[in-house]
């Protein structure tokens, strides 16, 4: 059994078939009695994912996957990063989001608004073994939103080669392309060894 690091239910259903190809099953924090309070102190997505797994792998004696994810704005310096659910102040307010991103790339032309999604994920066994990978998916921030799929910053990520954004691909579409699904392919691939 492999415990999911989050209270995210919509998470764990993006995470349940492919630990279901493994024949493994997950559970999540919403199976757990005790509440566990998680700060993230990192600086990095690493260090956040870590912080993580660590903290509920220590606590409950099972392996614990944790993910930490984000967007990267060149012209910004990387912002938000990992301050990417509360760029514009309140956690977790995606249109507040996507409107602060759209007025702090006014002006900017297209070839300079690349940006790439980043996932990190972290598994901490209590043996103290760890494994962490991380996937990424480049694309360029549009400057208007497109497409009401998906949730986050989806409807301002295209990319170019499909000539779509994150939030008008569907479910599947997405995870064959994008930073989550390539961190979970690096996962795979650890694993197996
Ligand atoms: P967390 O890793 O769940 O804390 O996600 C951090 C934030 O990054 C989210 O609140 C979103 O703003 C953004 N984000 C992460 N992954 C995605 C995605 O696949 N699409 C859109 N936004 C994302």
């Amino acid at each position: 059994m492999l415990y999911i690091a989050t209270k995210n239910k919509g998470k764990v259903k993006d995470f349940e078939p492919f630990f279901k190809k493994l024949n493994m099953d997950i559970k999540s924090l919403l199976d757990i009695k005790e509440d566990i309070h998680i700060e993230e102190t990192g600086n990095t997505f690493e260090e956040n994912a870590l912080i993580k797994a660590r903290i509920v792998c220590d606590k409950i004696k099972k392996p614990v996957l944790a993910d930490d994810s984000g967007l990267e704005v060149d012209v910004l310096n990387k912002a938000p990063g990992i301050y990417s659910a509360r760029y514009a102040g309140t956690q977790g307010d995606d249109l507040k989001n996507n409107l602060k991103l759209l007025d702090d790339l006014k002006g900017i032309p297209y070839e300079k608004r690349t940006a790439r999604f980043v996932c990190v994920l972290a598994l901490v066994y209590p043996t103290g073994k760890e494994i962490v990978v991380r996937g990424t998916c480049e694309g360029l921030i549009i400057d208007e939103m497109r497409g009401s799929n998906g949730f986050g910053y989806d409807p301002l990520f295209y990319i170019p080669h499909l000539n779509k954004t994150y939030a008008e691909l569907k479910k599947y579409e997405k995870m064959a392309i994008s930073h989550r699904g390539d961190a979970l392919r690096k996962l795979e691939k650890e694993l197996k060894r």
